[in-house]
């Protein structure tokens, strides 16, 4: 049996070592944040050999008195915490008393310190945890940290190290969350005696985001703030246009700490669906400020990770503060050339961008309709309405006074006597139940237009010529009517005569059982059937009913997929777009005139954006304008 030892100190180092520190850039960012604790307002950064050779970090903060030196580099000391209650409202970037012990045992390192009142500063040395006396050394007030050949003693380590270049950009990625979750320090980052960044110190989060990003990201911000009783919100988040392939320019910070929070990132993502393609992430730098007790910032190594004492409270307030925003804002117009309010835009911008700008800001216009009277949460208040299964016709919660009410007609599409093509679909939106015939049609009519290459259609419109996605725009407006009668209670279903067996796997089953009442919402009716077989007694009138199972087998791949937030309205939104753009017509699929039509007298549901559900376009528009000007008639 082997025997049961207490590991010596240097061992336990070695361990805590590992944990926090993984590479140089770790290094620089504990560094940098003791200087920050310690109020410095001038941080100056040296690396050499991408941090492997030596990394010297200098503050005028506080500095620390010669005789608490070995403390400072000695395990589990800290000058940040008192007992275990103030574990809990941590206002201090560091806390656990290990950065330096950690450091100090896997390199060879030296601490200059100076208080404000000592006449010189004291200096000790530690090599690979073995510390020297403390000396007198001449300083400057503050401190000055030297780190070199790193890991010199753990060589394993050492080896998984990249190159010089890729542990360098680590290093200026540390450097430029710090710098702009605090503006008002000075910071400068030197690589090789090359001067990297030098950064005065600024009022201005939007001067670093520049100085980092470059002007055009820059111009391209939206500021946002709002505040409650106990949170502060406020930061920039990008135009839509300003996108990226990932989500790593999005910045948050809590409390001057840079924080990674997959919760928060998904609000970001949900404020701008519609607004980006699939696949395509928003820019934000954003910080939050509130009190260190609402926060547990002791769940993560490296701190990068935090733990919100009531997480929902944050993702309600970061979307709701973004919807309100992109409801007041007119997104285009930072794009507009004429656009008063900017004074941003590039003066020499080209003629292809303005042109595109004033393609996409038409086209918006057209598809946004009246947008600016729609109130996020008032979807999500709406009190159910009165419908029964019967009722021909209802409201969407949010449809303002001049909408014409929509027809359920839409929904029974797929149950129509054609039987469930696609032609059948749209035949039913244009001839309504004969209850129906009497509504008023005339003030959202628009004449037939052309269909192309059976997927686009081609129509005349006041300011020019649209092009419309016809799958896109069908999909929109199912999505739009599905939600309506989903969050009214209406939806249509109709039970199977012979109900159909599906065998899922164990935790397939589960998924599907556990939201039963929500697929019961969306018109699923569900019944368990023994093992992992489940029974699907009735499906949503929309959609074809060839195959239940494929729909079942489709939603709970939607159950199952990881990386969401535990919202259930946005799991419901989901599945209500998958829904709709299963039940849609497709690319290829002909369309009769009459159908043509009622598609088209449909397209004023699609107005709260421009996008069909997936996030691509449901429509373009060519100007008249832009037509002359191509044809050279001005
Ligand atoms: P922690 O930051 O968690 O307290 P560290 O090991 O990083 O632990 O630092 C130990 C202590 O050394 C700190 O609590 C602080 O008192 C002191 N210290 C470290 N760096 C500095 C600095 N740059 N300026 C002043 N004091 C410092
Ligand atoms: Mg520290």
């Amino acid at each position: 049996m082997p025997v049961i030892r207490q590991l010596p100190p240097s061992v336990v180092n070695k361990i805590a070592a590992g944990e926090v520190i993984e590479r140089p850039a770790s290094v620089v960012k504990e560094l940098l944040e003791n200087s920050l604790d310690a109020g410095a307002t001038r941080i100056d950064v040296s690396v050499e050999l991408g941090g492997l050779e030596l990394v010297r970090v200098a503050d005028n903060g506080g500095g620390i008195p010669p005789d608490e030196l070995p403390l400072a580099v000695a395990s589990h000391a800290t000058s940040k915490l008192a007992d275990a209650d103030d574990l809990f409202r941590v206002r201090t970037l560091g806390f656990r008393g290990e950065a330096l012990a950690s450091i100090a045992e896997v390199s060879r390192f030296t601490l200059r310190s100076r208080t404000a009142e000592q006449a010189a500063g004291a200096e000790l040395e530690v090599v690979a945890g073995k510390p020297s006396e403390v000396a007198p050394c001449g300083c400057p007030p503050g401190t000055t940290i030297e780190v070199r050949n790193l890991f010199f003693n753990t060589p394993v380590r050492r080896k998984f190290l990249r190159a010089t270049q890729t542990e360098m950009g680590h290093v200026s990625e540390i450097l430029v969350r710090l710098a702009l979750a605090h503006p008002r320090v000075h910071f400068s980052l030197r690589h090789n005696s090359r001067q990297i960044h030098d950064l005065p110190p600024t009022e201005r989060l939007i001067d670093r985001i520049g100085t980092f990003f470059g002007r055009e990201l820059a111009d391209d911000l939206i500021w946002l703030e709002s505040r409650d009783d106990l949170v502060r919100l406020s930061g920039f988040v990008g135009h839509p246009n300003q996108n990226r392939p990932n989500n790593r320019m999005q910045y948050l910070f809590l409390n001057g700490r840079s924080i990674r929070d997959r919760s928060l990132q998904h609000a970001l993502g949900e404020a701008y669906r519609g607004l980006l393609l699939t696949g395509r992430f928003p820019v934000s730098f954003l910080s939050f400020e509130m009190p260190p007790e609402l926060v547990d910032v002791n769940v993560h190594p490296t701190k990068l990770e935090v733990r919100f004492q009531d997480g929902g409270r944050l993702y309600s307030q970061l979307l709701g503060t973004l919807r309100t925003k992109f409801l007041k804002t007119d997104l285009t117009h930072k794009l507009d050339p004429h656009g008063a309010e900017t004074g941003q835009t590039d003066p020499a911008a080209a003629h292809d961008a303005e042109r595109a700008a004033q393609l996409r800001s038409e086209l918006v216009d057209w598809a946004k309709g009246q947008m600016a009277t729609w109130r996020p949460d008032a979807v999500a208040s709406a009190a159910p309405q009165p419908l029964g299964p019967r009722q021909t016709e209802f409201d969407l919660p949010r449809s303002s006074a001049d909408r014409r009410p929509l027809e359920l007609s839409t929904l029974i599409s797929r149950a129509a006597p054609q039987g469930p093509s696609a032609a059948g679909a749209v035949a039913a939106l244009a001839s309504p139940p004969a209850t129906q015939r009497t509504a008023p049609h005339s003030a959202h009519s628009h004449a037939a237009a052309l269909q192309i290459h059976n997927r686009y259609l081609v129509a005349e419109s006041e300011e020019g010529v649209v092009v419309i996605d016809q799958h896109a725009l069908h999909e929109r407006i199912l999505y739009e009517h599905f939600r309506g009668a989903v969050l009214a209670g209406a939806v249509e279903s109709q039970s199977l005569l012979v109900p159909e067996p599906v065998d899922l796997s164990g935790p397939e089953a589960a998924a599907v059982l556990e939201h039963r009442e929500l697929l019961a919402r969306l018109g699923l009716g569900i019944e368990p059937f023994g093992g992992d077989t489940i029974l699907i007694s009735s499906y949503p009138t929309m959609m074809s009913a060839d195959s239940p199972a494929e729909l079942l087998r489709s939603l709970v791949e939607i159950l199952l997929a990881g990386g969401r937030a535990p919202e259930r309205r946005d799991l419901l939104d989901e599945l209500l777009h998958m829904m709709s753009c299963k039940a849609a017509i497709k690319a290829g699929d002909r369309l009769a005139p009459e159908e043509i039509e009622a598609l088209l007298e449909q397209r004023h549901l699609a107005q709260d954006t421009h996008h069909c559900p997936h996030g691509r376009p449901t429509a373009l528009v060519f100007t008249r304008e832009e037509l002359d000007r191509q044809f050279k008639r001005t």
